[in-house]
């Protein structure tokens, strides 16, 4: 970079610091991390200890140092143990709810509907799989329980006269997310006035560098059949499409590009088999990539439009390939600045 341009970046760093003492700076301020941001995290990390009451012994002290104990409790891991089940903004642990609702129920069919009464949509709201009940199919009703306070549910998603009529089973459905899955626990549940983000869940820029990252690692995934996808329609991608993908990720074998672009990932023991890394459905290779192709997502899923995670990264490396000129990048920054 060449003194000018150096110049200019200080300048404009400078109005940043400027920008961040008022209101529309303040997410900036976070960004940089100055020692004000670090100051508040630690404030509401650390709490003071109570010493009367932190009298547990330590067998390894002897007596005249038991007193010497953190001053200090962390506050982010005693969250992490004291509260259980209730890691709201991690999706890791929304997806292992997610997981045990459809691994629990794939063996039935029940009359889940898009937009209230869905694997997804009771994941989110902290509900796990804990059992099918019943003694027939035709009674069976399916049972979740708080990962929090243990409380369980009962969800009759097994009415057959139902399933031929989709408003009145998400009339149903309705009825049941607002009288069942909303407040069935305890008051004192956190989870009755918290959700998971579903945002965090599906596709979208801020949250493409999970793909990227998953995708990067492709050297360690070994789907088991080999030879050419096939499909009979027009192809999900096209040839620029997966070449510049192939390129961007190092990764010659377009095969396992092309379903790795689409959210699968090998079986384990199963030659032919993927599993969605996000909607946990299975499928044989063979039926996702021959001339009877269907699309094996769950209507929610995150990869549901097979073309928009390809497609994402795409305008992404286009765009970066536009902006890769720092005295451009620089000036629009600039342009920026002097519009707010
Ligand atoms: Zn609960
Ligand atoms: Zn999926």
């Amino acid at each position: 970079m060449d003194s000018l341009s150096h110049g200019r970046l200080q300048s404009l760093f400078g109005m940043m610091l400027r920008d961040s003492e008022g209101d529309k700076g303040r997410n900036l301020r976070m960004i940089l991390g100055t020692p004000e941001t670090r100051r508040i995290i630690k404030k509401w990390k650390y709490r003071t200890k109570n010493c009367e009451r932190a009298t547990s012994r330590n067998a390894f002290l002897p007596e005249k140092l038991q007193k010497l104990q953190p001053l200090y409790y962390n506050v982010s891991e005693i969250v992490g143990k004291e509260y259980k089940g209730l890691q709201l903004y991690s999706l890791e642990q929304a997806l292992e709810r997610l997981n045990s609702i459809v691994v629990g129920t794939n063996c039935v069919l029940l009359s889940w509907d898009d937009k209230w009464i869905n694997e997804l949509s009771l994941a989110s709201k902290g509900w796990k799989f804990h059992s099918l009940a019943g003694e027939t199919p035709n009674t069976l009703v399916l049972l979740c329980s708080c990962g929090r306070c243990d409380t369980k549910i009962y969800l009759d998603l097994h009415s057959t006269e139902n399933h031929n009529n989709d408003n009145v089973q998400n009339l149903i459905n309705e009825r049941y997310w607002e009288d069942i899955v909303t407040k069935s626990r305890p008051s004192q549940c956190p989870w009755v006035s918290n959700q998971f983000d579903l945002s965090d869940y599906h596709l979208k820029e801020a949250n493409l560098i999970h793909d990227i990252t998953r995708m990067q690692g492709h050297e360690t995934v070994h789907f088991g059949t080999s030879g050419e996808i096939t499909h009979n329609s027009t192809p999900l991608f096209s040839q620029e499409q997966l070449f510049s993908l192939s390129e961007f990720f190092k990764c010659a074998d377009k095969r396992k590009l092309e379903l790795m672009l689409r959210g699968f990932i090998p079986v384990e023991g199963c030659n032919d088999a993927v599993i969605c890394v996000r909607c946990f459905r299975k499928a044989f290779i063979g039926s996702i990539t021959g001339s009877d192709y269907l699309n094996p997502h769950a209507p929610w899923c995150r990869y549901h439009d097979e073309t928009k995670l390809p497609t994402m990264i795409t305008s992404q490396l286009l765009s970066a390939k536009k902006t890769d000129d720092i005295k451009k990048r620089l000036s629009d920054l600039e342009n920026y600045f002097e519009s707010v």
